[in-house]
């Protein structure tokens, strides 16, 4: 027994048939004082529903609830894990909410009242998740925050600057509505089993962007950018702007210049000028 009286997570994993399935994602984390560092990092909790994405067997979820969350929703795609998960709510009566589905479909809308984002995130969904929950139409979104483990390639990515080597579509996407830190890198080792890379957790937290445009139209503009991105703007942006030299001109934005080399609000000023 660990100190939550439920048993150590090789032993859940054993007795519920859990063993990991690569086409789900699951690369467990068994390692207590990692999970609880991963909880603490999202604290304070007093107030907040926690969204966990992919409990599995609980690790990380009993180290939220060891750490004070008081009212956890999380969403499960492994039917497998369900029974272990149940076991978890017997031990922290009325604080664990399980849905049992894809968290690519849920309507987060349902959600009541404020909540942060916790998760160990399958790597195959982890970005699409991660841009359907920046891309809503309501900003401030239902969230006040995302503390979310990536493969470490796409951590970079999130909170790349302007100039640098990972900056792209997902770093603009990111900072034009959130703060983003990489807070620390977990070891593969750490993983049952171990993935091919290293991870990090990244954390997010909304702000009011400094140039409001419709998102979809920044999605565009950078798609555009970025999708030629060691072409100049003038010629990349040509499937978007009939006439991408004058609207970079007026902007002040030089047309030689690449999409890497422009500031986060630059593309919100050209979004806007779509
Ligand atoms: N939280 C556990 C931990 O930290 O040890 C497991 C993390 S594991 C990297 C990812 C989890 O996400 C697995 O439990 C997997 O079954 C679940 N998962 C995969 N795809 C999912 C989806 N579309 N919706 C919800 N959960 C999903």
């Amino acid at each position: 027994m660990t100190e939550d009286g439920l048993p150590p997570l090789r032993e859940v994993i054993e007795r519920h048939g859990l063993a990991p399935k690569k086409s789900l994602g699951q690369n467990f984390l068994f390692d207590l004082n990692l999970t609880r560092r991963i909880a603490r990092a999202a604290q304070p909790f007093a107030g907040f529903t926690i969204v966990e994405i992919g409990p599995g067997p609980g690790g990380l979820t009993r180290a939220l609830l060891a750490e004070g969350a008081g009212r956890i929703i999380a969403v499960e795609r492994d039917e497998r894990a369900l029974a272990a998960l149940a076991d978890i709510q017997a031990a922290y009566p009325g604080k664990l909410e399980v849905i049992s589905g894809d968290a690519l479909t849920v309507d987060w809308s349902t959600i009541s009242g404020p909540a942060k984002i916790v998760a160990n995130l399958p790597y195959n969904i982890g970005t699409p998740l991660l841009t359907g929950w920046l891309t809503g139409d309501a900003w401030p979104p239902w969230f006040k925050s995302l503390t979310l483990m990536f493969q470490k390639e796409v951590a970079l990515r999130i909170v790349a600057k302007p100039g640098t080597e990972h900056f792209g579509r997902l770093s603009v996407l990111c900072q034009w509505r959130c703060t983003a830190h990489k807070l620390f890198d977990v070891n593969r080792s750490a993983f049952t089993p171990p993935p091919k890379v290293t991870s990090s957790i990244v954390q997010l937290v909304p702000l009011t962007p400094a140039i409001a445009c419709d998102v979809k139209s920044l999605e565009r503009l950078t798609a555009a950018a970025f999708g030629q991105r060691r072409k100049m703007l003038r010629a990349s942006l040509r499937t978007v702007f009939d006439d991408p030299e004058v609207v970079l001109e007026n902007l002040g934005i030089a047309p030689t210049k690449r999409a890497e080399e422009l500031q986060i609000n630059d593309f919100a000023r050209l979004a806007l000028a779509l």
